[in-house]
């Protein structure tokens, strides 16, 4: 029989290939769609499973003028990995010193009066905090109320009059509930703005579009975008693909095919025998599990492809691996598997293990684990 199958490199059992192109071209997209001053990258849980660092670069080459992350700490592992370009984080621990961050030049995002004043603390004399102030428009998460504004966006003034703090921007996210809600949300947002200008505030930035909003939303892409997923080239809705989005997938999972077995008809497969192999068949192994972020939601429902041609998974999920039932197709210890990458090629899209998984494609990038070498693609 002939074979179709391309191999995977001696020696590797796993990886989740990078293409820092893609990265690139998704952000210089994005920018250019928004028509927007600036293009905050977000690179948050090591950019989205892709690498916060290569995620970055990427992102910076392809026009972003600054980073956003969730922690301190992982603003501070881009400036040890050299990043000198502006980064923001916005969620902090009840009572943090924002000392170390101030030193390194990272942007706090302040949520509330006692942010505030613990962001002027870390000022120096001659260097003020730079701050984005969030405000609440709806997602009730943090955000500064619109009854707590005038109190803080005037202690803000005040913190700027005497160099302990510049403020560079009010920003906001939205829900994404819902052109009427995201609507709402916006008009929120404006007043927020108005609010901060009446207490003689007038940052250069104001950023509430993440992703879904900065493609479908244009009146909430004010002068700069904060976007994520759209960047790592997956898209955010249920009913576009990132094609139709005009973007590219940056990640493709894929292994090595660990073992083959030739099994008759009725043969119990993975634990529990969930699946039994309803004719003679080939089983391929597949060195991917759970503890490497496959979900085990997706038993007996993740898509691969093999040489071109697509399969289930066969049965559960198990810590280290799977199964997948390959009829008579002619694969061999060694082929590559692709879980998912750019759909264009003809394999899965992530958003396919995030429907077989009941959960989203944002979710299934980021749980890719640790025990999976990233590898920056040659191209
Ligand atoms: C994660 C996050 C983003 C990025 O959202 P995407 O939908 O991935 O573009 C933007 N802003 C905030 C506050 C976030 O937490």
């Amino acid at each position: 029989m002939e074979r179709t199958s391309n191999t995977m490199p001696p020696g590797t059992m796993r990886e989740a290939v990078i293409d820092t192109s893609a990265i690139a071209a998704n952000t210089r997209h994005l920018r250019r769609l928004a028509g927007v001053d600036e293009l905050i990258a977000v690179v948050k849980a090591d950019g989205y499973g892709h690498g916060a660092v290569r995620a970055a670069r990427a992102a910076l080459e392809g026009g972003a003028t600054r980073l956003g992350v969730a922690d301190i700490g992982e603003a501070l592992a881009l400036r040890r990995a050299g990043i000198v370009a502006p980064v923001v984080a916005w969620l902090h621990a009840p009572g943090v010193s924002f000392a170390e961050a101030a030193v390194c030049d990272i942007e706090i995002g302040v949520s509330s009066f006692d942010q505030l004043l613990q962001a002027a603390d870390a000022a120096s004399i001659d260097r003020p905090v730079s701050v984005h102030l969030k405000i609440e428009t709806g997602l009730s998460r943090n955000g500064i109320a619109p009854e707590d504004q005038p109190v803080v966006f005037a202690e803000a003034a005040r913190l700027e009059r005497l160099g302990k703090v510049r403020v560079v921007s009010i920003f906001s996210h939205l829900s994404n509930a819902g052109v009427d809600d995201d609507l709402a949300a916006t008009r929120a947002f404006e007043r927020g703005v108005i609010a901060a200008a009446s207490a003689g505030l007038n940052p250069p930035l104001r950023h509430l579009a993440a992703t879904e909003a900065a493609i479908d939303r244009p009146e909430a892409r004010m002068n700069c975008i904060r976007v994520g997923i759209g960047i790592y080239g997956l898209s955010p809705f249920a009913d576009r693909s990132s094609g139709e989005l005009g973007l590219r997938p940056a990640m493709t999972l894929r292994a090595a095919v660990a073992a083959v077995r030739r099994v008759p008809a009725g043969q119990g497969v993975s634990y529990g025998y969930d699946y039994r192999t309803p004719r003679a068949t080939t089983l391929a192994l597949v060195p991917l599990g759970y503890a490497d972020g496959v979900p085990r939601q997706a038993s007996g429902a993740g898509p691969v492809t093999i040489g071109g041609r697509r399969f289930t998974v066969a049965g559960r999920v198990a810590m280290d691996q799977f199964v997948v039932d390959v009829g008579d197709a002619p694969v061999a210890v060694g082929d590559e598997v692709v879980l998912f990458g750019d759909p264009t090629l003809g394999v899965p899209a992530a958003t396919e293990w995030a429907d077989a998984a009941g959960t989203i494609n944002y979710d299934i990038v980021t749980r890719i684990g640790a025990r999976v070498p990233r590898r920056q693609a040659s191209s």
